[in-house]
Parts: C-alpha cells; structure tokens; sequence
C-alpha cells in the first residue's frame, strides 16, 4: 500500500540531539534543544510546579473527559495571564479562550479558523521565524509569506525593513507576530517599535495573531513580557492569541496551552466559540487535564502564584547571566568581535551571527552542536560550559 511513500527529511531541530546523542566527546555540548536546563544541565521541574501537581494528586481528582474547550478555570486564567487584571476585553467578555495542545495546537487552532473564516487567507510571518510556523499554517490551507525582520549586519531588528514590508501588505491579511522572546533570533522590539507597528498593521487594516510561546521567559516578568499583547489590544486590535505553558511553567511534555480570540462584543465571541469547537472536535475532541489542572492552580494559588513567579525569574536570570558570562569570556579569549549582541538578545535563544561553515566547525571539531542558522540556546549554557564554548565560538570564528 505504501511503496509510493518517499522517505523525509529528519526535524531540523530534532535532529541536533540525535547527533549530538552519538557524539563520545565527553566535552560535547547540546544547544540545539529549546528547553530549560538548570545549571547542571539538567531538566528542570519548577518548585512551584511540583508543589501544584502534589496537590492536585492529593485532591483525587477522577478522569472523566473535560470539554471541547478545556477546563474553564485554566482557560479564564490563561487569558487573564495574558491580557493583565482587569482587562476591559476580560471584563466584557468580549473573549473566547479554548485549551489547546500546548503552543503548537493553539497555532494549529488558530490556522484551521483562518483558513476557514478570514476573509484574506495569507499570513504574513517575520523573516526568519520558528521552523514549525511555515508548516502550521501550510497545512492547513493558509499561505505563508514573509516580512523583514532580522537585521544580520546588526544581529538586531530591522526596523526599517519590517515596517517598509508591512506597509507593503495587503489589506485584510494576518500578520503573525512573536509577542516577546522572538525564535529563533532572540530580537524583540522594543516598546517604541512595538507602537511603529501597531500604528502601519492599523494603517493597513491588517488581522494580528500573537504567538505567545514565552511570556516571563524574556525578561523575567509576565507584565513587562505581555507589553505588546496587551498594548495592541490597547490600540483596538482584536486579536488572535496563541499561549504555551511549556516553557515558562516547564510543562512541555504535558502540553498546556490556550487560543483566544478577542472579538468586537459577548456574542461575536459566543458565534466564534461555536465554530471553533466545531474545528476541535474532530481534531482531538478534548484536551488533557493533568497539566492544566497544575497550571490552574499556579495561576489561582496566591502562594503558588508567587513561588510560579520566583521560579520564572530564576530561569530568565540564569540565562541572562549566561549571556553576560559567555560575551565576557569572548573577549577574554582575545576575540575582537563585536558580540554585543549576546545579551542584547533576549529569552532562550541567542543567534550568533556566526556562518554555516562555522555552525559545521564547531560541530565537527569541538562537539559544540546548534543548528544550521546559527541558533543557540542559552538556556543549554552553564557554568561548567562557558568557558568551553566561549573558547570554541573563538576558535571557529577568529
Ligand atoms: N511558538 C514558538 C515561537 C515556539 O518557539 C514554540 C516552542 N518551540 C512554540 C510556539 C510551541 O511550543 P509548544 O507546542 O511546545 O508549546
């Protein structure tokens, strides 16, 4: 039945850590991969998140299907999270928020909805973006095209670029834009950009999906990291918006997520709920609880609530730290490239505006292992390795 069936290219990310797996240098380092370690290397279980799983097993709970839409309770928190206390959009519910397969499903969510309900079907993505974007959208019908984003002279945002392209969209399409800690570049704008955008994607009449896979990773604060969410909605953009749980409560394998649509009034919310659990029911029926039970009550718990904070502060500010340690080292090492960018760059991934040639040098003769972009993640730095990988990114780029 399936000799037709062709073999595929392996994840391009995924793929970092099967090589880095059969590498026997005990000196190898993995910053291909986009999860937290601790700096041990180590996965890390947030406190927090230990101590709300202990009591939802404790509470003995049973296992009975949620809903099409997921637990109520996690999904009023998560766009509460996202959208600050006392939203005006919250308080007249003019928002629909359904539980999602972490990050990813809320994206894939969100296409299924464009693809059958805007009027434009075209998104508009950052150059370069997150590998799994393209696809997301691709397949569910929705064409993907880009605008500027990344300035590779500066490794910085390309502020004249982006707004230039952006002036240059159709009116109607989506723009799909990464609300703080943008993958894989690090490059977020900043809060005076943010408002040059709001006011061209107005100008233009454009539709904004948010893609928020990292709120508190950037810069260690859920409010300060959900600026451009909030101040978008501010200027009256009825957005889309996409959450993941993964990284800032580090609950990646469970998958917890949520998708919201901020609409004009109650019922245009309700109209759109309706259809999108038409959407999700014969997509996976039902989400899984076990992962938005522990984030709803970190998102409830006073106490927890502030551990959760802690320890998401912790996890930025490791980062951040090794940012400053491994520019520093750098210029120990005698490089006299200007790395500045190292820790100008924000949240878990840094892009080292380093060459293809150099990725497969320190692949190949240091052990060091990324991807082909250039892309490392900060957070697979620790104190044991910086000075290793400062002395290699010297070696392959001297
Ligand atoms: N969006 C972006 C920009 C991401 O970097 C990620 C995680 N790599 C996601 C969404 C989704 O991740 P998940 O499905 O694990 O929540």
């Amino acid at each position: 039945w399936w000799s037709h069936v062709e073999m595929g290219p392996p994840d391009a990310i995924l793929g970092v850590t099967e090589a880095y797996k059969a590498d026997s240098n005990p000196k190898k380092i993995n910053l291909g991969v986009g999860a937290y370690r601790d700096d041990q290397g180590k996965p890390f279980v947030l406190p927090s998140v230990k101590e709300a799983e202990r009591q939802v097993i404790a509470a003995n709970l049973d296992k009975e299907y949620a809903g099409i839409v997921g637990l109520p309770e996690f999904t009023k928190l998560s766009a509460k999270l996202a959208l600050g206390e006392n939203s005006e959009v919250i308080n007249n519910k003019r928002i629909f928020t359904t539980q999602s397969i972490s990050g990813t499903g809320a994206l894939r969510i969100g296409s299924e909805f464009l693809a059958k309900y805007a009027k434009s079907k075209v998104i508009y993505q950052p150059t370069p973006t997150w590998g799994n974007h393209v696809p997301v959208f691709k397949f569910a019908g929705v064409d993907v095209k880009q605008y500027r984003y990344y300035d590779k002279s500066t490794c910085g945002f390309d502020e004249a670029g982006a707004l230039a392209d952006i002036a240059q969209i159709p009116e109607g399409a989506t723009i799909l834009l990464h609300a703080c800690a943008h993958n894989p570049t690090g490059v977020d704008p900043s809060r005076e950009q943010w408002k040059k955008i709001s006011d061209i994607v107005k100008k233009r009449n454009l539709f904004v999906f948010f893609d928020m896979a990292y709120q508190g990773f950037a810069s260690g604060d859920v409010d300060n990291d959900a600026f451009a969410v909030r101040y978008f909605i501010e200027q009256g953009h009825n957005i889309i918006l996409s959450q993941s749980f993964a990284k800032n409560m580090g609950l990646y394998g469970e998958r917890v997520g949520a998708f919201s649509v901020v609409t004009s009034d109650a019922d245009e919310a309700a109209r759109v709920a309706s259809q999108v659990k038409i959407l999700i029911r014969p997509l996976y029926s039902n989400p899984p609880v076990h992962g938005a039970r522990i984030a709803s009550r970190i998102l409830s718990d006073p106490a927890l609530n502030k551990q959760w904070l802690g320890d998401v502060k912790l996890m930025a500010d490791r980062i951040i730290t090794m940012r400053t340690q491994l520019k520093d080292l750098l210029a120990k090492e005698g490089s006299t490239r200007n790395w500045e960018h190292i820790t100008n760059q924000i949240g878990m991934f840094c892009f080292t505006g380093i060459n293809q040639q150099q990725v497969e040098k320190l692949i190949k003769e240091h052990s060091v292992y990324l991807t082909k972009d250039g892309r490392i993640s900060v957070a697979g730095i620790s104190s044991n390795n910086v000075a290793y990988l400062a002395h290699a990114l010297h070696q392959v780029t001297k």
